[in-house]
């Protein structure tokens, strides 16, 4: 009897712990649960010209404020170098040869796959009310990326669509919601609204090309017409040309800040808010022969700022390799929100540790559909590998169709295992890219993607 007793003691007391240890998990688990998240995206903000990732002149302050009270990525890559795929990656947590189709008759628009879920349909399906606000013309329902959104107006400026998103996070602060913000200063023609008054007077006296902002020739992604007008264009500029070019790009970051800090003080107050800061690429200043974005795979192209703000997760600096692939992993585990399994990339904020020497992918390819160019980078060397050469470059760039690279840009010999790693990748990306019938853009859609540039006239 005596012994009964003690075993009922013993399994009592162990399902009393064990109990606590539940409420514990569940109390934790409810604590660290975002219920609010925003995602912002700067287009085409690379993550030197920001403050806390070392741009001089405090560029960025509101961007800087929000990093020193979350986990801020100093070694975020883009899997690609420009606005669709960039943006199919972030939304689907694939890489572009699975997420993103591209008509044959097109150089450069691209559509989101029907096939893979969306993270916009994922949040939707587990009551997450969803919503974005986008002033950028690529990233838009027209191309596939309204699929799982319950809100999604389009912008022609960064000032009305903040203004709208602060209005709908005010509105919607007591529900559970995803909210993606896509602003545009940071995207050439650099025509930020609030551009200080003795800039504008140097643009207004500028040439035609600086004013209007068709510019940046050689490479493709603008058009035809532009290009013929102004042959290779960043060769003709002066440098005191390219010096106002890139303060109207500063201008651009100036304003995007003053825009995260305006929705950043619509969301004060709002509990279990996590925020996001990233952006789909970065830009080149004629580091590697360019000014813009095009289809080169080189840090300046792909390093982007990555700031997360998550309740439950202190402030820290974490320097190991990520990628905007592991934004869907990380937003959804934030969620509470079990991610599929074959996704390649890392729930960034609770991972215990991301592996110093993981391999990062990023790739290119328009046009019928070949991925031309694949690279590869470890917190050593980078790798470039160039299939077949885009529009417009020589067909073997001048570094050869395999380019090694150190981080600090030096030439050099080889790299086995980032080789290796970039020829698998290349043969399963062959054999997933798929063509699409080209779709009719309405007129408007069609101007203003020649306007900046994506398809020819
Ligand atoms: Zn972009």
């Amino acid at each position: 009897m005596r012994r009964r007793k003690k075993i009922f003691g013993l399994a009592l007391f162990s399902a009393i712990i064990g109990c606590c240890l539940l409420c514990i998990a569940g109390l934790r688990s409810r604590v660290h649960r975002s219920e609010r998240i925003i995602l912002i995206v700067a287009d085409a903000l690379r993550a030197d010209h920001v403050g806390c990732y070392g741009a001089p002149g405090n560029p960025t302050p509101n961007i800087d404020a929000l990093a020193e009270r979350s986990i801020r990525f100093t070694d975020c890559y883009s899997v690609a170098p420009w606005t669709w795929p960039s943006a199919a990656a972030m939304m689907t947590g694939r890489y572009p040869s699975e997420s993103l189709v591209f008509p044959h008759d097109s150089k450069f628009l691209g559509y989101l796959a029907r096939r893979p879920r969306t993270l916009a349909g994922i949040m939707q399906d587990r009551g997450f009310t969803t919503a974005a606000f986008s002033a950028s013309r690529a990233f838009a329902p027209t191309f596939g990326f309204g699929r799982g959104f319950s809100t999604f107006p389009e912008f022609r400026n960064d000032r009305d669509a903040v203004r709208a998103a602060a209005r709908w996070v005010s509105k919607h602060r007591n529900r559970k919601f995803f909210a993606i913000l896509w602003l545009m200063s940071t995207h050439h023609p650099y025509h930020a609204a609030d551009m200080p008054p003795s800039l504008r007077r140097q643009v207004s006296a500028a040439r035609p090309c600086i004013r209007t902002g068709a510019i940046f020739g050689r490479h493709g992604l603008y058009s035809t017409a532009q290009i013929t007008a102004h042959p290779r264009n960043d060769e003709e500029y002066s440098p005191a040309e390219i010096r106002l070019l890139h303060q109207m790009y500063e201008a651009g970051i100036h304003q995007v800040d003053r825009y995260i800090g305006h929705l950043l003080k619509a969301t004060d107050g709002i509990p279990r808010t996590a925020i996001l800061v990233t952006a789909d690429h970065g830009e080149e200043w004629l580091e590697h022969g360019d000014i813009g974005h095009k289809l080169k795979l080189y840090a300046v192209n792909l390093h982007v700022p990555l700031i997360v703000h998550a309740p439950g997760y202190a402030a820290r600096i974490q320097t190991a390799p990520v990628t905007n692939l592991d934004l869907m992993p990380t937003i959804l585990a934030l969620a509470r929100i079990r991610p599929q399994t074959d996704l390649p990339g890392l729930a960034l904020c609770s991972q215990r540790s991301i592996p110093r020497d993981r391999i990062i992918i990023s790739e290119v390819g328009v046009a019928g559909w070949r991925v031309h160019r694949c690279s590869a980078h470890d917190d050593s060397y980078l790798v470039i590998h160039t299939l077949t050469a885009p529009p417009r470059e020589p067909v073997v760039p001048r570094g050869g169709r395999w380019e090694y690279v150190t981080h600090g840009g030096r030439r050099a010999t080889s790299a086995p295992d980032l080789r290796r790693a970039l020829l698998a990748h290349e043969s399963v990306a062959k054999r997933q890219v798929r063509a699409t019938k080209s779709r009719p853009l309405d007129a408007k859609t069609k101007a203003e993607l020649e306007a900046l540039g994506y398809i020819a006239k």
